[in-house]
């Protein structure tokens, strides 16, 4: 993937945590985040994925 790719995922499972307000992913969903943009097509200035759980 190169650096002006820029990768939007459809539907990620965030939570919110209650004492800070900041955003959480689960160790989990962050795998498959990292597998999915693993398979970005480099040559791609957008890609959209959805994000299936
Ligand atoms: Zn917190």
């Amino acid at each position: 993937m190169s650096d002006r790719t820029i990768v939007i995922l459809k539907d990620l499972p965030v939570e919110q945590c209650e004492a800070c307000s900041e955003y959480l992913i689960e160790d989990a969903v962050l795998t498959k985040v990292e597998a999915l943009l693993a398979g970005v097509d480099a040559s791609a200035e957008l890609e959209i994925i959805p994000f299936a759980a």
